[in-house]
């Protein structure tokens, strides 16, 4: 039965708690530092907060059911769940391929941390991966990329991380456990930031990995331990219960995705669109093949920097922020924080706004020619 539940009952189902008469319905936090010990017992599962804690224990299950995967560890951010596993999957001396037009601070921490610990660090495009694959020992791809939305092949990258038996690392926040699942494509683990859409309402951090080897679980749980870069209870109490409606925000923001990807896509103010859901764009043949749903971001590029001022202006329903993912539709224009794109370019998330509202919003906001 599991299998064939929808996405939306699939999330309620990933937060429930046992059904003891009397006990709560609702998930609930545990903060803890600390925890009563058994003197005489020596192995008990929860000693001191920063190796273990309930509510983590359940919000990893619920990430792992939506990642299909055995295993999740949760992370105080997306970059600790991120830089925890390459420090666990790259050993010295190695070579680590990292995105040159994914997510920038990763690219940063590649370049600062590992380049002067003896670690080659090879920053490849989407479409350079599976070559840089080829002599890799460690790749991380991030697909669809952010910001630009285009998309990587994963099956093809994991069968050359297989043939050359190396550790294949998706980040898969931009997609979402419900719009992809690496794992199931050949990724040896997954990493994400749980701040944007799971979370979903641009109130806190966190991140997690997911995976089905037990040993690289173990050895990263133990750098969560060692390195300490944990979730507090009260987030995790927070994204647990966001989880819940996840599948249906992720519904409503990828129909106003497709639709103003669809609008945009026609519109005299803009110069492109980005949305792999549109059978136009060039990343739609591998995305219709991978994803299970296209996500909520579309990518549009605008004449210059005043003209997404004006739009956020103008509009009643866009806010201007960065990160995404949230119930509010929100605009980033991505030069302002250096990546590699147009003037003009931002990154749109969509809310979970009414489509006929963003629509209309949108329409008058933008300039006539
Ligand atoms: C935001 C983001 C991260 C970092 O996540 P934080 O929760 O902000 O640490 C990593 N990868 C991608 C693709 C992101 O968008």
């Amino acid at each position: 039965m599991q299998g064939t539940y929808g996405d939306s009952t699939r999330s309620v189902k990933a937060t429930d708690t046992e059904r003891l008469p009397g006990s709560p319905v609702a998930p609930y936090p545990v903060p803890a530092a600390a925890y009563h010990l058994d003197p005489a017992e020596d192995d008990a599962q929860d000693t001191y907060g920063r190796r273990s804690n309930p509510t983590w224990r359940q919000l990893e299950s619920a990430l792992a059911q939506l990642e299909n995967s055995s295993d999740a560890i949760a992370f105080g951010s997306g970059m600790a769940a991120l830089t925890a596993a390459l420090r666990v999957a790259v050993a010295p001396g190695a070579t680590v391929v990292v995105p040159a037009d994914g997510y920038y601070q990763v690219r940063a921490y590649a370049r600062e941390y590992f380049t002067p610990r003896g670690v080659t660090v090879v920053e490849a495009r989407c479409e350079q991966m599976c070559d840089a694959a080829g002599s890799a020992d460690v790749v991380l791809a991030e697909t669809p990329s952010n910001p630009r939305l285009d998309v990587v092949d994963l099956h093809r990258l994991a069968m050359t991380c297989r043939a050359r038996g190396a550790t294949l690392i998706v980040d898969n926040t931009t997609a979402t456990p419900l719009g992809q699942q690496p794992l199931s494509l050949g990724a040896d683990l997954v990493v994400a930031s749980a701040t944007k859409a799971l979370a979903g309402h641009h109130d806190l951090l966190a991140g997690y990995a997911a995976g089905n080897h037990p040993d690289l679980m173990e050895r990263l749980r133990t750098e969560r331990l060692h390195a300490g870069p944990v979730l507090g209870a009260l987030e995790a109490w927070l994204l647990l219960r966001s989880l819940a409606t996840f599948g249906l925000r992720f519904d409503r923001q990828c129909q106003n995705a497709a639709a103003v990807a669809v609008m945009l896509r026609t519109h005299p103010a803009v110069r492109a669109v980005r949305y792999p859901g549109i059978p136009e764009d060039p990343a739609h043949p591998v995305a219709a093949v991978q994803m299970r749903r296209f996500g909520g971001i579309v990518a549009v590029e605008l004449a210059d920097a005043r003209t997404v001022h004006a739009l956020v202006e103008r509009s009643a329903l866009l806010v201007a922020s960065t990160s995404f993912g949230g119930i509010h539709s929100s605009v980033d224009r991505r030069a302002r924080w250096g990546d590699a794109v147009p003037d003009g370019f931002a990154r749109i998330s969509l809310g979970i706004e009414d489509t006929e509202d963003l629509l209309a919003d949108l329409e008058q906001a933008l300039p006539r020619t």
